[in-house]
């Protein structure tokens, strides 16, 4: 079968094996793989010496094609989309609700990639990360599962519950490429106000057109920091109330620059992170998407497998707004 996989640094197409059924968790037919912001920085900053490491695609959507038929939840032909690590939900990072510094979570994965015709999932991927998708759904959006489940942790994060009452809270991200709308689309889920900015005026539009809005003058109760770019900082201590929150949801090339302590200090400011989606995000996830509380069709551009390559190239140079391979 064919998988993708880096060699000297560049997306190449490769056949290997088709994972074999051992008796426990399952074999996927993948029928497509959203292309993610941290599968383009696992690109960028691979090496020779990493790159035999690295997964890519993570964004799955398949149908089970081989499954132990005692699994009470699943059965073959069943359409789900999934999340690639699962916690242990023993240690004490687990107990303190912190999923994804669990040490189990950063070992598991799917094999051997999103970018692959096939993959073979866990016992425990079916217990806390595969969920089944609604037909009425086309696979590039159920293909959203874990990138909104990565938002909706966030916005937990900030302090928002699901289905309280959030309408007096107002929260800007700054940094609008596909996992801000979608932190934009999941705040509106959760009832708070949601405000986007992105230098770039493409992306601004597909926000304005979707319903949201930038006030400059405004100051507001939480701040997501989607961008990838350490600039952003300044945006975000500038827009925030003072004992107001900053999200940090993405890496940055040029880390040297940090916060100002004085500033976090004498404003009350908490800087909080989010990273990667806990069992109750993604649950939640496949709900907002199944009942169509978030909506996500027509976002992505469709790129076969073959052509992988150019759909990172693409997505480099921004050429589109998120790339989805069709296997
Ligand atoms: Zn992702
Ligand atoms: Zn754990």
């Amino acid at each position: 079968m064919k998988t993708a996989k880096l060699i000297n640094r560049k997306v190449e197409i490769i056949n290997v094996e088709k994972p074999e059924f051992e008796g426990s968790g399952a074999i996927i037919k993948v029928l497509g793989c959203g292309l993610c912001g941290s599968d383009l920085v696992k690109i960028k900053h691979a090496t020779i010496e990493t790159e035999k490491n690295i997964v890519l695609g993570h964004e799955v959507v398949g149908v089970i094609q081989e499954i132990n038929p005692s699994n009470k939840t699943f059965k073959t032909g069943d359409i789900v989309a999934l999340g690639h690590h699962y916690p242990c939900m023993e240690c004490e990072y687990c107990k303190n609700g912190s999923t994804s510094m669990c040490r189990t979570f950063k070992k598991s994965n799917i094999f051997p990639s999103g970018f692959s015709e096939y993959i073979k999932v866990d016992d425990n991927h079916l217990k806390y990360t595969v969920y089944k998708m609604s037909d009425e759904l086309e696979n590039d959006e159920k293909a959203f599962l874990e990138p909104l489940s990565c938002c909706i942790r966030a916005i937990r994060r900030a302090g928002f519950k699901y289905n309280e009452n959030n309408k007096k809270f107002s929260a800007l991200v700054i940094g609008l490429g596909s996992i801000g709308l979608l932190m934009l689309k999941g705040l509106r889920a959760f009832n708070v106000q949601a405000f986007g900015f992105d230098i770039n005026a493409e992306r601004m539009k597909i926000a304005l057109d979707d319903g949201f809005s930038f006030d400059e003058n405004k100051k507001y109760d939480v701040v997501f920091l989607t961008a990838g770019n350490s600039k952003a900082i300044d945006s975000a201590l500038k827009s925030v109330i003072d004992g107001g929150k900053i999200i940090v949801f993405s890496s940055v090339d040029d880390d040297i620059k940090g916060f100002s302590n004085n500033e976090i200090y004498y404003r009350e400011l908490s800087i909080i992170s989010s990273y990667s989606p806990h069992p109750a995000d993604l649950k939640l996830s496949s709900e907002l998407l199944n009942r169509k509380k978030v909506v996500v069709s027509n976002l992505s551009t469709h790129y076969s497998l073959d052509n992988l390559a150019h759909a990172v190239d693409d997505s480099f140079n921004n050429r589109i707004f998120k790339a989805y391979i069709e296997i």
